[in-house]
């Protein structure tokens, strides 16, 4: 029997099919608005500031800091229930987009985890697309 796996994202949606494909090249991209500079996270088609809709794209450099974290003991889906316990946290990238996502990286995430904490992007490998995983910087 195979281990579980971790359920994907689709990567063929139009809003955020540019951003699952730039992941293949672990690239993190975001956007912005040519109209107000509005930082943009998850890609859309119009700003969220001001409903423009001429956004350019971006690449954030994978750095960033814990905005604030959770810590999961119990799951009981196939993949997550191996993983446990975890930390599921809202990332903020230095170039302003806000993720939610989880830090790996370390034994003890209820104890070697704080609020501010700078983290960095670590990819995980996927046939079609990478996802951005946090680990301490
Ligand atoms: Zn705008």
């Amino acid at each position: 029997m195979s281990d579980p796996k971790r359920p994907l994202p689709r990567a063929d949606e139009f809003d955020t099919r540019d951003f699952w494909a730039a992941t293949k090249n672990k690239e993190f991209k975001y956007q912005q608005c040519s109209n107000c500079e509005t930082i943009i996270f998850y890609s859309r088609r119009h700003c969220t500031g001001c409903t423009d809709g001429n956004l350019e794209w971006k690449t954030a450099t994978g750095k960033g800091t814990i905005y604030t974290f959770s810590v999961v003991r119990q799951s009981y889906h196939p993949f997550f229930r191996n993983q446990v316990p975890y930390a599921v946290a809202w990332i903020d990238m230095d170039e302003g987009p806000r993720i939610l996502s989880n830090v790996v990286g370390v034994t003890d995430p209820l104890n070697d985890l704080k609020i501010g904490q700078a983290v960095t992007v670590e990819w995980e490998e996927h046939e079609d697309l990478c996802i951005p995983l946090f680990k301490p910087a």
